[in-house]
């Protein structure tokens, strides 16, 4: 394993730009709290629907008809029924209402990924927020920043790129428009969101000990998580590479100090670049804040013009979901369609074999049970909704 930075260097004289070089002071605002601002505001938010949905599945669970309206926020929580969803939709022209709110947020996380990079990530993603504490941790506990060798770092970050290709082949090649329709349909997709819910509040001491292995690491190697393994990344990084938006450096005025390239999370050599071309940037801006020369670091799509200041960068991300939700809602694709008494169905059987399923193959369910609309069609409102 090898050791990378010291922190502490970051306040020593050396460090410092050199007298003479630097023009203008870097202006004192700083980005970093806003971020921090941007990201506790979502993570709230999340819980809040968390809370709200467990709420909502007590209660039919005690066979009561709930108090709460189930948030549909919580299908942002089902990234593969949204995949298959969004391939339904692009092969029918119909966006399914089992869990429509969960391609809205997909297609809203696509949409910050070509126009703002992995800015999902740094500024938006609970699990990335988590990552940053536990850098910080692992910072407090070994003064230092481990990173791990570039023979070991190259293919590990791989990882995340084999697992997005999975996913992707399942669904985009291995899937025909009839496999689609069965898994979207099926008792299982239906009730994903409460099964998802249950994996965590009935958790496994398989999952546990996983869950507890992946923060451990994550603190040995900071955002171990998402360098190497969360297929939501690397989908984003995929993604960055088109995207307008870069950081770019002003080889005219930087002194060489190197304070960007310490504070980077990413481990990317900042001070030697001109663009920042790397799908691990999540333009958390820590580069920008760090850089002590006005106007040497900026996030731009080309070198001199259309800079994009930290303030509308957050505006622009959190408005995209602004917009895309009250777009959705607006629309009708935000509310899925399943009447709360089929949901009284699904919890007291969860059990049974229909509500699995083996790699996207779902077994054979009851069509007339449920309502299941003929490929290809929409899915009548629930009478009385
Ligand atoms: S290059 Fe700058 S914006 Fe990108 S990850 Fe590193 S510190 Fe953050
Ligand atoms: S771009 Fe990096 S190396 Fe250059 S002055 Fe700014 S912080 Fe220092």
């Amino acid at each position: 394993m090898g050791i990378d930075i010291r922190l502490p260097e970051l306040k020593t004289e050396q460090s410092r730009p050199k007298a003479g070089r630097v023009g203008k002071k870097a202006a004192a605002f700083k980005m970093q709290p806003v971020r921090r601002l941007v990201q506790f505001g979502f993570l709230f938010v999340i819980l809040w629907i968390g809370v709200e949905f467990a709420i909502w599945v007590y209660q039919l669970q005690q066979g009561q008809t709930p108090t709460v309206t189930r948030p549909p926020g919580v299908e942002g929580f089902l990234p593969i029924s949204a995949l298959i969803s969004l391939r339904y939709w692009i092969l029918t022209g119909v966006l399914n209402h089992i869990h429509p709110a969960s391609v809205v947020l997909l297609v809203i996380i696509l949409a910050t990924g070509v126009f703002l990079k992995k800015g999902f990530c740094g500024w938006v993603c609970p699990f990335g927020l988590l990552s940053d504490y536990l850098a910080k941790l692992h910072i407090r506990i070994f003064d230092r920043r481990f990173k791990l060798p570039k023979l070991l770092d190259y293919p590990l970050r791989s990882l995340k790129y084999l697992l997005l290709f999975f996913f992707v082949y399942a669904v985009f090649v291995q899937m025909n428009l009839f496999d689609l329709h069965a898994f979207i349909y099926s008792p299982y997709n239906r009730v994903a969101d409460i099964k998802m819910l249950k994996f965590f509040t009935e958790m496994s001491s398989t999952t546990f000990w996983v869950l507890m292995t992946l923060v451990g690491l994550s603190l040995l190697i900071p955002h171990f998580w998402c360098r190497y393994l969360c297929p939501y990344g690397a989908l984003l990084g995929a993604l960055s590479w088109i995207s307008p938006l870069k950081i770019h450096r002003n080889p005219d005025t930087c002194t060489d100090c190197k304070l960007c390239t310490r504070a980077c999370p990413a481990h990317i050599p900042v001070h030697k670049e001109k663009v920042v071309l790397s799908d691990e940037c999540n333009s958390c801006f820590q580069c920008i804040d760090a850089c002590p020369v006005k106007d040497t670091l900026y996030l731009s799509v080309t070198r001199r013009k259309f800079k994009v200041p930290g303030l509308a960068y957050a505006g622009i991300l959190v408005g995209l979901f602004v917009v895309g939700i009250g777009l959705a809602r607006l629309t009708g694709y935000w509310h899925n369609r399943i009447p709360v008494e089929e949901y009284k169905y699904h919890v007291q059987h969860l059990r049974d074999p229909q509500y699995y399923h083996n790699r996207g193959a779902v077994p054979r369910y009851d069509a007339q049970r449920f309502h299941v609309p003929p490929v290809g069609k929409e899915m009548e409102p629930p009478s009385g909704k």
